[in-house]
Parts: structure tokens; sequence; C-alpha cells
């Protein structure tokens, strides 16, 4: 009941701005990071490092008498509904399935005993709201676990859910430990709408439906096609605020998409950090990072136009200031340019045609094909310098036989039929998807749940099939030095998809290694401080893929000449840079100015 008073702050803020909301019940059972967490029956999840322990009767009671008083106090709080989360495995998901509900009495054993209790807490809490207020309940359409529930049940749920008294139904796609991605960039736009389609005629309540759908485009060919009712969108609002009301207005055009990359949301979540948002870092930062009229207009000059350098141009031009934009390319957008080539990375031109509307609407001159100077630079009040990173060299004897890993990705190389990749990192990764895959099956939604395994829950429990992977366009052989597993430093909730994806495509993965010599034959390497088992790796080609040093050229130019420049992105610091930094880096520096 203390929690009342500041869940009002949240409502009346909403409703004072047209808005209605509702708010999530989560229960998550044996998901819970805690040593006392609880399920149907004491079997540990694969995701938990805690065994939950079995409820008796008194203790379902009280967790169904729990989740309705929330549903009460939501409503003093004045919320217009709430959502009973029923899905992605979490506490009601446990009481469904038989390898987490291995009960005998009442709430366990047949269909309708495990399904008692999701039934009973809609019930509930339809008892404790009234009848006039939305009840969502968020249900699981395909578990993507093994044992997970059959379309037949999913369906008989559906409608006993309806019957308890639930306004709404809310989808939920795979539990939290499957093993197929089911919100990460990859996964091809509104990919699980067919399930909703195919809910919908089952129930007469609105059917909502979810996951990627990041545009108004998207959203509207999934209602036009009548797949469902309503769409639920989440992480999209994180990157732009003004979804809606752009949508609204006819300026979709101006949305900051969300890319699908979790870096800066569920990552930061993960870490116990604030939430926020890799295309729009004021996200969770709104009312310290705000974005005043400029004081005095000054003349900026932005050097380089990837992710650094356009934020911190549309950031200084939407304030006022006059800013022009060079690059020497002839396209903006720096490395994402090469990101948006990678399979599975195809979001990126959605964020670089962003960046190109709001170049224009935001009235930054572009000068594109244009090598900036000190003399060039002299007359703007403000230089501001993003000329990013060049490929480090490791100096590996016989180097110069191989391609860096913009040859790769920009097609100046074709790769030959074995490939070495030196460096693991985030590119080395990208480099081994784009060598390996041939047509990306983030484009053809069939040909990515055949790749994953995604079956039809009607045919096989839980949805879960056999995967079934294109074989490899190429053998490649993935190194790095540490003597550690490659990849452990990919993003939290997105680097498990990576290492995934390449272990279907045979990609070959080695730590611990020294490079010797990259020869007409391929990369010589040895093992370990004492450079034991002198190896070859036979490879037509060998791509360099070692970290990159900042490209400060410009910079010290300026300043032999008597101008302080703003140094940022790349250019600032090369390590462990990515998209994230350099647009927090950019806006920041943008909104400084
Ligand atoms: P990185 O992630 O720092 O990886 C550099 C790789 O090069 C490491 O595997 C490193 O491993 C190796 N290396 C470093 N110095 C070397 C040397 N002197 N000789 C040989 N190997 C060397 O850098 P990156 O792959 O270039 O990526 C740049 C940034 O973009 C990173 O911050 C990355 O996270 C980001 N990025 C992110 C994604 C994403 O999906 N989120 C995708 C692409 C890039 P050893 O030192 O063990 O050999
Ligand atoms: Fe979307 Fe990435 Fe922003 Fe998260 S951080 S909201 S996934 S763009």
């Amino acid at each position: 009941p203390e929690d009342i008073a500041h869940h009002r702050l949240v409502t009346e803020r909403v409703h004072a701005a047209g808005g209605r909301i509702a708010m999530q019940i989560l229960h998550a059972g044996r998901y819970a990071y805690s040593p006392d967490c609880v399920s149907a029956s004491a079997v540990k999840s694969p995701i938990s490092p805690f065994p939950p322990k079995e409820l008796d009767e008194a203790g379902i009671e009280a967790q169904i008498a729990d989740i309705a008083t929330a549903a009460a106090r939501a409503r003093e709080a004045g919320y217009d509904g709430v959502e009973v989360m029923g899905s992605e495995g979490y506490f009601l998901n446990q009481f469904l399935v038989r390898h987490v509900n291995r009960r005998e009495d009442r709430w366990g054993g047949s269909y309708e005993n495990r399904m008692r209790l999701p039934v009973e807490v809609v019930k509930r809490v339809r008892e404790a709201v009234g009848a006039d207020f939305i009840v969502i309940y968020r249900i699981s359409l395909i578990d993507l676990v093994p044992e997970g529930s059959t379309w037949d049940e999913v369906v008989r749920l559906a409608k006993a859910i309806e019957a308890a008294g639930a306004s709404m139904l809310n989808p939920g796609i795979g539990w939290r430990e499957a093993r197929v991605p089911t919100i990460a960039t990859s996964v091809p736009r509104a990919a699980f709408t067919w399930l909703t389609a195919r809910l919908r005629p089952e129930v007469s309540i609105p059917v909502i439906t979810s996951n990627r759908i990041n545009s108004p485009g998207v959203a509207e060919e999934i209602l036009a096609r009548g797949d469902a009712d309503m769409v639920s969108l989440a992480r999209p609002f994180l990157a732009d605020p003004d979804f809606v009301a752009k949508a609204a207005a006819g300026r979709a055009d101006e949305i900051a998409p969300c890319i699908g990359c979790n870096q800066a949301c569920l990552d930061h979540t993960f870490a116990g950090k604030i939430s926020s948002c890799l295309v729009n870092p004021r996200a969770g930062h709104e009312t310290e990072l705000t974005l005043a009229p400029a004081a005095t207009p000054k003349r900026i000059a932005v050097v380089g136009a990837g992710p650094a350098g356009l934020s911190a141009a549309i950031t200084a031009a939407g304030r006022g200031h006059a800013v022009t934009l060079f690059d020497r390319a002839a396209e903006i957008g720096g490395q994402l340019c090469m990101a948006r080539r990678v399979p599975g990375k195809e979001e990126f031109h959605g964020l670089t045609d962003w960046f190109a509307t709001m170049l224009a609407r935001t009235g930054v001159t572009l000068r594109l094909n244009t090598e900036a100077t000190v003399e060039t630079l002299a007359g703007f009040d403000e230089v501001i310098i993003a000329t990013g990173v060049t490929p480090r060299s490791p100096g590996i004897p016989g180097e110069e036989r191989a391609a860096s890993y913009i040859d790769i990705l920009t097609g100046r190389v074709t790769a030959g039929p074995r490939v070495a990749i030196i460096g693991a990192g985030g590119i080395g990764f990208d480099v081994a998807e784009f060598l390996t895959v041939t047509d990306s099956p983030t484009l053809h939604p069939e040909d990515w749940m055949r790749e994953w395994g995604v079956g039809d829950p009607a045919r096989t429990p839980g949805g879960l099939a056999a995967p079934q992977p294109e074989p490899p366009a190429r053998q490649v052989t993935l190194l790095q030095r540490k003597p550690e597993k490659p990849g452990r430093k990919l993003g939290k909730t997105t680097g498990w998809i990576h290492r995934a994806a390449l272990q279907a495509k045979g990609v070959r993965m080695l730590g611990g290694v020294n490079y010797e010599a990259i020869t007409a034959e391929g990369l010589e390497v040895s093992f370990g401080p004492e450079r034991k088992e002198p190896t070859l790796i036979a490879a037509d080609t060998v791509v360099l893929c070692a970290g990159q040093l900042s490209e400060r050229s410009l910079a010290e130019q300026l300043i032999a000449a008597g101008i302080t420049p703003q140094v940022i992105g790349g250019a600032d610091v090369a390590g462990e840079l990515d998209a994230k930094r350099a647009i927090d880096q950019g806006t920041r520096l943008g909104a400084a100015l």
C-alpha cells in the first residue's frame, strides 16, 4: 500500500497527457533471482542458480491472493488495467508444462489441473478489480522449450482465460530459457504474428501481437492483414518516445528506429544500470540530458558522418546552431554502413536512413566527398572531430597478404572458400557471419524459422523443431590470442545468439593462439606462452579484425594550427568503441554547445 502514492505520480501524468496505462503483474516463480524462489515443483531452471521450493496448497493460495491484491492496488493507484504475466516461462507458465509441474494434486497432472492456477488467478483478479477495469492476460503462444504447450492446450487455455474474465490476450513468445532468439535484431520483423492470427478466431476478446514491430508501417501491415486487433511495442518507445505522435502526424520517417540490439536497454537492466537506448541516449536520462534552444547560435563544423558525428550534428542543429557536416565518403554512416551489410543487422539501414532524414529536417549542411582541412575549418566557431577509427595492423609476418574487414564487408575483396579470421571481437563475429551466410534469413522469415528450429506448436509441443541451418558458404576459423572462449565479451542478452549462429555454420573458434605468419597456404599459429603445437590453418583468405586505432591526424593538425577541436567517438577513444558510446557522446556534446 505504501507504493500507491509513487505509482500515482505516473498514472496521473499519463492521464493528463491523454494516455491510458496498465500495470503488469509479474511473478517470476523459479526465474526469481533468490534462494527463496517458488514454483510448481522443485525443478531448477537452466538459467538460474536457485532450485525453487515446491509450493504447498496454502502457498499457492497465498500467491493467488497476492496477485489479486496487487491488481486491486493498481486500480487504487489510478491504472486503467493490469496485465497478468502468464508467459515467457514465468510463474504461471511454469504450472502449465509437465517438465516443471510434476505435481499430482489438483494443480498438476492433467492439463485441466495444470491450467487451474492461471485461470484461477484471472478469476480472482477480475473479482478484485470489478467489471469496468481492463485485465490483459499474457499468454505463451509458443514456448520454444522442450515439452512445451501444444497448440490445442494454448487454445484451451485462451478460452478458459476469456471465460474467467480477461478483457484481452497479449501473446508471449518463447520462455526466457529458450535457445531461440525472439526479440533480437536478427529476428525477422513481426516474425511471430502468424500465431496471433491463428489464435484470433478462437476467442471473442481482442488479441494483441508483439515482437519486433518497430515501425508504424510494420504495425499497419499486421493490422491490415487481420493478424491481430492491436499491436504491442516496448523498446521502440525507448528509441523514440514520440513514436505515436509522429506516426499520427504522418511523420513516420522521423521516428528513431529501435534496431533490436538490446545494448542499452536489456543489457543495462541485467547489469543493474539504468535502461536507456543506443539510438536515443536521452531515454532514462530525460531530466539530465536536455535539449534547450541554443542561447547563442554558433557556426559549427563536424568532421565525420559516422554515428558520433551524425548525433552531434543533428543534436546541435536541432537546437538552432548552424552546422556543416563533412565526410570524405560519398554517403553518411561511417561504420554503420559496414554493420548493415552483415546478415541479421539489416536494421542498421533504418538507422542511417533516419540520420539522413534528421540531417535534412534539422537543416544540417552536408558536404560529402569532401576532405575537411585546417583551412576549410578555420572560419567556424566550433570544430567537432568525429573522424572515427582505422583498423589496427597487428604486425604479423606476411600481413600484406591479408584482407581487412573493410575490404571484405565493402566487397573490395571476395574471400575464398577457406577463411581464417584474426580477432574474435564484435567485428570478427560479424565478418564470420557475413562469410558463412549466403542469403540473410532475417529477410526470409520461413528460412529463419527453419534455421533456428521454430516449428508449429500444432505439430510439435512448444513449437520446437530440429534446427536445419543452410550449409555454410565458406569454411571459417575465428581466432583470438586470449586463452578464453571467443565471444565472451559480446552483449549479455545477444552474445549467445551470435555464438550459436556461428556454431550452426560450423565455424571453428580457437582461443589462446599466437600468430606466427601469414603465408600463401594460410595462417601459421602456435599455442600458449611456450608457442607450442605449430599449426597451419589452411586458408585462401586471412581477414584482419584485430581492433582499431583512433584516426586523429586532422585533430592534431588543427591543434598545431591553434584551433582546439572537440574530439568524439572512435577518434577520441578507439578501444571498445561501439555505436552506443559514439551516439551517446555525440548527443551529449551536441546538447552542451
Ligand atoms: P574488439 O571487440 O575490441 O575486438 C578486437 C579483437 O582483436 C579481439 O578479438 C582481440 O583479441 C584482437 N586483437 C586485439 N589486438 C590485437 C593484435 N595486436 N593482434 C591480433 N589481434 C588483436 O574490436 P572490434 O571487433 O574491432 O570491434 C570494435 C567495436 O565495435 C567493439 O567495441 C565491438 O564491441 C563493437 N562491435 C559491436 C558489435 C555488436 O554486435 N554489438 C558488432 C561489431 C562491433 P585478442 O587480443 O585476444 O587477440
Ligand atoms: Fe532498441 Fe537497441 Fe534502443 Fe534497446 S537499445 S530500445 S534494442 S535500439
